[in-house]
């Protein structure tokens, strides 16, 4: 059994922990908080920017974090 994360959040983007009091939260980064809006903002936003890490937001996990879920 897991213990209590109370002061946890995951990312929404990376699922990479993110502290409450992190300035970015929920999100583990401005960047990936970015990432966000532009999902949000629809189609437009995706087909007016050729180039964007929107696609494959969830490979931008580190190293540590692959074997870091238990
Ligand atoms: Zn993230």
């Amino acid at each position: 059994m897991p213990r209590k994360r109370a002061a946890k959040l995951r990312c929404p983007i990376c699922k990479k922990e993110v502290k409450l009091k992190d300035p970015n939260a929920p999100f583990c980064s401005d960047r990936c908080r970015m990432i966000d809006l532009g999902k949000w903002a629809g189609g437009a936003y995706v087909i007016s920017s050729p180039v964007t890490d929107a696609e494959e937001p969830i490979r931008e996990d580190t190293p540590e974090n692959s074997g870091n879920n238990h």
